[in-house]
């Protein structure tokens, strides 16, 4: 079984591209497959894509770190391994915007 290169999931189909005098080859699932035709995406913007997510998540279930940004939520206890820098950077986020909630003046 393949899995898509995007979000994890059970892929349904492969595109081929060639990428810098490579073929490259990218699995997709229905959703990210029927996303890309929607967006008019081409395979190289697909891997574009995936090459700015490389690195960014988690082998273990397929969370990825837009995934993780969406919903704030890891898919197993391994993903904060692999997705650490990106946890610690929301939770700074996070907690600006409280303190800065906190600092509003009243009405
Ligand atoms: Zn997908
Ligand atoms: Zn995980």
């Amino acid at each position: 079984m393949r899995f898509c290169d995007i979000c994890g999931r059970q892929a349904v189909t492969t595109e081929y591209c060639v990428v810098d005098g490579r073929k490259m080859e990218v699995f997709l699932c229905e959703k990210c497959l029927s996303t890309a035709e929607r967006n008019h995406l081409s395979t190289a913007d697909l891997i574009a894509t995936i090459k700015n997510t490389e690195g960014k998540y988690c082998p273990v279930c397929g969370t990825t770190e837009k995934t993780f940004l969406e919903t704030f939520r890891f898919g197993c206890s391994s993903c904060y391994e692999y997705m650490r820098e990106t946890a610690l950077l929301s939770a700074e986020k996070v907690q600006d915007s409280t303190t800065h909630t906190g600092k509003a003046p009243r009405k």
